[in-house]
């Protein structure tokens, strides 16, 4: 079993299901992909991540040894002899997804939007909706909350009228059932640190302050402004950007004590594609030192710097508040040893990276231990980083530590090669 669909459980689950054996992947959203489906480009390459994500939940989705379960998560694990018992619980999709064939004529008939978790709170949706236009599977689901079906006592139903096949069961009950696994992958991911808790910064009050998920929805041309960069109050072409780094990590105080890893490398992107798609744009970028450590990474950097004249700035920002329709932003270039006084139209926080919401709850499920920054703990930093400490229990991804995709799929692979390592011992 691999429990989470991002990048690094696809590419466990694919490497285990072509060695012949059979995998249950377990998503806890309606499709896979994990935070890979919302990114634009991708560093160093600027590669369309959608474009090089499709290929493999596409191979997922179609895998006769992939037995992939959406809209689900893990209730208890218990084990027999060499074998883990999975109980597994799967939400109601209100949608018999054996009959439904993605036609999508729900959605579209459906009269109701809401905000999109997926666009990040910058884009709507339908209440009968898929995450994205590639989703795997293919296959919608009601959002019981805002449905005026179940909120208005059986009004409305337009898509149960429209849909072709009859698919839609507004009857339908949470299921349970029991897997027989001879090894788990846990590869739950990551989320961000919450806006809101970083006042200083005005997060989560002014809509032109936003996260650097936000802004790969803005980049994106499936996103909710198909790919032009306006910023969320009042849908101008920003002018004046400025990306900070380390907001939140790096300071024990008001965030974390460790360095989120990516963020050097997304943030010198993103400056980058606003200067692709805003020529006459200024990017400023303020930042602690830039720790790019990858292959070709360096590189990147410096050509958002020269190529693109990017404006670096080394130092903290000490405050950002609104003032008339413009966002200041107080800081301090350390190197000129001057204060630095920016008067922004859009502000992006590159946001501390955090273990996925749940993580403690299937540490307690799975009986594998988790470090003090709430990561899942290896069982030797050093020379068993894949291991959980659980025998037959392994790690990959974003959930073990920050980290960026060559490495998620690298740290994928190799819990799926300690896997068959450990089914080719059993026989
Ligand atoms: C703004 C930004 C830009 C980035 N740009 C780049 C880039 O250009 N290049 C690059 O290399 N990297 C980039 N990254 C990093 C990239 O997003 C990660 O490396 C990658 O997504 C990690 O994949 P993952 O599978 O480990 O985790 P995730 O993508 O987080 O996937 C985890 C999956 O597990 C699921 N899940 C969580 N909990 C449970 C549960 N309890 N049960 C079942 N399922 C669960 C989640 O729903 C999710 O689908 C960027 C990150 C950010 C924040
Ligand atoms: S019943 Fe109406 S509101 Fe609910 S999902 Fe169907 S069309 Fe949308
Ligand atoms: S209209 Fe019916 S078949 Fe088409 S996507 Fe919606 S539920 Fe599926």
């Amino acid at each position: 079993m691999v429990i989470g669909g991002g990048i690094s459980g696809i590419q466990a689950a694919l490497d285990i299901a072509n060695s012949g054996y059979e995998v249950v992947l377990v998503e806890r959203l309606p499709s896979i992909g994990g935070h890979m489906a919302q990114l634009s480009e991708t560093f160093p390459t600027l590669d369309c991540s959608q474009c090089i994500l499709t290929p493999r939940t596409v191979e997922v989705g179609h895998h006769e040894k992939i037995k992939l379960v959406t809209y689900s998560e893990v209730e208890e694990v218990r084990s027999q002899g060499d074998d883990l018992r999975v109980k597994v619980r799967r939400k109601p999709a209100y949608v018999d997804w054996e009959r439904c064939t993605g036609c999508g004529l729900c959605q579209e008939k459906c009269p109701w939007r809401v905000t999109s978790d997926f666009e990040r709170g910058i884009g709507e949706r339908k209440v009968i909706y898929t995450l994205s236009p590639q989703a795997v599977p293919n296959k919608p689901v009601i959002d019981r909350e805002h449905c005026v079906y179940f909120q208005k006592g059986g009004k409305c139903g337009a898509c149960a009228k429209f849909c072709p096949v009859e698919a839609i069961d507004f009857q339908q009950k949470e299921e349970i059932w029991e897997e027989q696994v001879g090894a788990i992958v846990v590869a739950t991911g990551y989320d961000l640190y919450p806006m809101e808790r970083l006042s200083e910064y005005d997060g989560g009050h002014h809509p032109d302050v936003i996260d650097s998920l936000q802004f790969e929805r803005l980049l994106s041309a499936s996103g909710p402004t198909a790919g032009e960069i306006r910023r969320p109050s009042d849908g101008a072409v920003p002018k004046e950007v400025v990306f900070v780094q380390c907001a939140g990590s790096r300071d024990p105080e008001r965030g974390v004590a460790y360095c989120s890893q990516i963020c050097c490398m997304y943030t010198a992107k993103q400056a980058l594609l606003y200067k692709h798609k805003v020529h006459e744009g200024q990017a400023y970028v303020f930042y602690i030192d830039i720790r790019a450590g990858g292959k070709g990474y360096e590189e990147f950097v410096q050509r958002a710097m020269e190529e693109e004249r990017v404006l670096y700035l080394r130092g903290k920002v000490s405050k950002i508040f609104p003032q008339n329709s413009k966002v200041m932003v107080w800081g301090a270039d350390t190197l000129s040893g001057k204060r630095v006084e920016i008067a922004a139209d859009l502000v992006i926080l590159a946001t501390a990276i955090l273990p996925s919401q749940g993580a403690w709850d299937l540490k307690e499920k799975l009986g594998i231990k988790i470090d003090e920054s709430g990561f899942y703990e290896e069982a030797h930093p050093q020379v068993r980083p894949i291991e959980s400490g659980v025998p037959g229990i392994y790690l990959a991804g974003a959930g073990q530590g920050p980290k960026d995709i060559p490495e998620a799929v690298a740290q994928g692979s190799a819990a799926a090669a300690k896997v068959l390592a450990l089914f080719a011992s059993e026989v």
